[in-house]
């Protein structure tokens, strides 16, 4: 493919990494994964008009491709080390390029993360990007750890990327506090740090791309478990709970996906490690509920009445 292209790419991205044999340039790359240590593969796809409508800028969508991998590789409590991404372009727009590996690259470089190769083709705008990372043997977070009696908790606030969706474009999307919520959809921060220190505490862990109800139900299923939800508990932003009265923030907050915020289940006697460690990374965490015997995801008010719920989450192949 066109190497002034892949040239630019490789240009905005330089990272060094003494793991990395052979970079971007060969047929392959090579790289050397530390003794002693399991690696952690992942790879999203976001297609336009699907996983972005048309119009989003270049840096938003580098940032978000890389975004939603690195939460991939922190709901494993894995240590971020080397990409590989496969854009697919209606044309060879240098500009696109550019700014594109300009917001990949400002995600990347906090994690010292490396892009080592990749593949380049024409057509409608769609980008994979495969992920891969460290993690000590046997210590990766898995779903299917929770246990009755475990606590629930979500890292971060809910709802703020699908409320950002629905700004998009409207008439006071400048406000401070629609920026805010657009802001998240767009540039949404991986929680690889919390994902590392969960290693030690959590029964289960997935990071929330399809709404809380969707995701949470997953560890349902793989635990063999139920789940109770206090919707008064949720975390939302003040953004959020400014602009959108209860019902809808309720409805984002559980069943909006693109949040990338960590949903796990802890122990009852690790909660205050949790807590702890929790208070240091600076992006929080909240118990939401409690996982119980049986199945399913049951949401009820502080007074234990169930609420009401419009939709469950979003399902490319079933909504
Ligand atoms: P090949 O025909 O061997 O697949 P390519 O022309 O597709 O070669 O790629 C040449 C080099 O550039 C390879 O090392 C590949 O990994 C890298 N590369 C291609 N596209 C990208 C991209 N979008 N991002 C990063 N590296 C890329
Ligand atoms: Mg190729």
């Amino acid at each position: 493919m066109e190497f002034s292209l892949i040239d630019r790419i490789r240009e905005r991205t330089a990272q060094g990494r003494d793991d990395v044999r052979l970079g971007i340039g060969d047929d392959a790359a090579v790289v050397s994964v530390p003794a002693g240590q399991e690696l952690a593969v992942a790879i999203d796809t976001m297609v336009e008009g699907v996983h972005f409508p048309p119009g989003t800028r270049a840096a938003d969508i580098g940032w978000k491709s890389l975004a939603v991998n690195l939460s991939d590789l922190a709901a494993m409590g894995a240590t971020p080390a080397w990409a590989l991404l496969a854009m697919t372009l209606p044309k060879g727009d240098a500009d696109f390029i550019d700014d594109f590996a300009t917001g990949f690259a400002q995600l990347a470089q906090s994690y010292r993360l490396a892009l080592v190769g990749g593949d380049t083709t024409r057509g409608a705008l769609t980008i994979s990007v495969a992920v891969h990372g460290f993690v000590p043997p046997g210590k990766a977070l898995m779903r299917d750890g929770a246990k009755p009696g475990d606590a629930i908790f979500v890292t971060g606030t809910l709802g703020d990327a699908a409320a950002g969706l629905q700004l998009l474009g409207k008439h006071g999307d400048d406000d401070a506090r629609s920026l805010f919520l657009i802001e998240r959809l767009n540039r949404p921060t991986p929680r690889v740090a919390a994902g590392l220190a969960l290693r030690s505490h959590a029964t289960a862990c997935i990071d929330v791309s399809d709404g809380l109800l969707a995701d949470l139900g997953h560890i349902c299923v793989a635990s063999g478990v139920g789940a109770e939800i206090d919707v008064s508990l949720l975390p939302r932003s003040s953004s959020l709970l400014d602009l959108f009265d209860d019902t809808t923030s309720w409805d984002f907050a559980l069943s909006g996906g693109d949040d990338y915020e960590l949903c796990f289940t802890v122990p009852t006697q690790h909660i205050a490690a949790v807590q702890a460690d929790f208070a240091r990374l600076g992006c929080g965490a909240t118990k939401i509920g409690r996982i119980v015997e049986g199945e399913g995801v049951s949401v009820r008010h502080a007074d234990g009445k169930p609420l009401e719920l419009t939709h469950r989450g979003w399902d490319h192949f079933t909504s």
